[in-house]
């Protein structure tokens, strides 16, 4: 730790919600919103005229009937789907990434510690949460992610992944209904501008809560055994000796996470000036 860095994770109170969201999540999710009451007007409109529904304005009635469909099944079956191929993470297995888990999720003050799988990645660097009962989520974490824990001896970049998934359960991004305001936009194609905005919030709820791995992301766009060797100034030289113009902001755009020339910026910001940076949006 350098004597300009700002121990972040274990000063002061919890934040707010509020604070830990990206500065654009409201406002992507309010469009989002919007554009699902617009397809519910238009929709209405051209039954009512005994016109054919447009593709997209239909999103907005299967967007809330998806909530329920949701709650009556497809959460259900997703989930025994997803962890009976999986492995429990329990206080007797695994214990110390148990317990890291169940450290941060005692710091979010979330109200009961989701439940926690590690499934085969099988190469891939992933992470998830969802929902697995109405009012009830889980997280489930790939092997290739925390093999850097054990191949590594590089557990606060395990932290720093189950912080973001955790982050995304505290902020709400998992709430049923988000599934029923988001069909419009991603049927128009600009749903992965909201989920671009989480995944930011996300990143900053483990900025703040293990901002010592946040760094360690560059697993991402390196792998994970050649992460280590990356040289983050010469990397971060090379992004600003790429033209930052129209197609670099149309790549990130078009990505439901932030490009890595995007993401990574904010995540190395945290050193010099604490967790509270937002990264850019295009
Ligand atoms: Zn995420």
């Amino acid at each position: 730790m350098t004597d300009t860095m700002i121990d972040v994770s274990r000063s002061g109170s919890a934040p707010s919600v509020r604070e830990l969201r990206h500065r654009a999540e409201v406002t992507t999710l309010a469009a989002a919103g919007l554009l699902t009451a617009v397809g519910l007007v238009v929709a209405a409109w051209a039954a009512l005229g005994g016109i054919e529904i447009p593709a997209w304005a239909s999103a907005a009635l299967i967007g809330l009937a998806s909530p329920f469909i949701a709650g009556l099944a497809i959460i259900r079956f997703t989930y025994w789907k997803e962890i009976a191929d999986a492995v429990e993470i329990t206080p007797t297995q695994l214990p110390e990434i148990h317990a890291a888990y169940v450290e941060m999720a005692n710091s979010m003050g979330l109200e009961r510690v989701p439940r926690l799988y590690l499934k085969n990645g099988n190469g891939g660097l992933n992470a998830f949460a969802s929902k697995c009962q109405v009012r009830r989520a889980y997280v489930v974490i790939f092997s290739d992610l925390v093999d850097i824990a054990y191949e590594h001896d590089d557990l606060d970049g395990v932290r720093f992944v189950l912080a973001h998934e955790l982050g995304h359960i505290h902020c709400g991004h998992v709430d049923l209904w988000r599934l029923a305001i988001m069909a419009v936009p991603r049927a128009l194609f600009v749903g992965r501008t909201v989920t671009r905005a989480q995944e930011y919030t996300a990143d900053r709820c483990a900025a703040r809560f293990a901002p010592e791995g946040a760094t360690s992301m560059m697993a991402l766009f390196a792998g994970k055994r050649m992460y280590r060797r990356v040289d983050l100034d010469a990397y971060f030289d090379s992004i600003e000796n790429h033209k930052d113009g129209f197609w670099l902001r149309f790549a990130n755009f078009w990505s439901g996470h932030a490009v890595g020339f995007r993401r990574m910026q904010p995540l190395r910001d945290i050193e010099a000036t604490g967790w509270d940076v937002h990264g850019r949006m295009f």
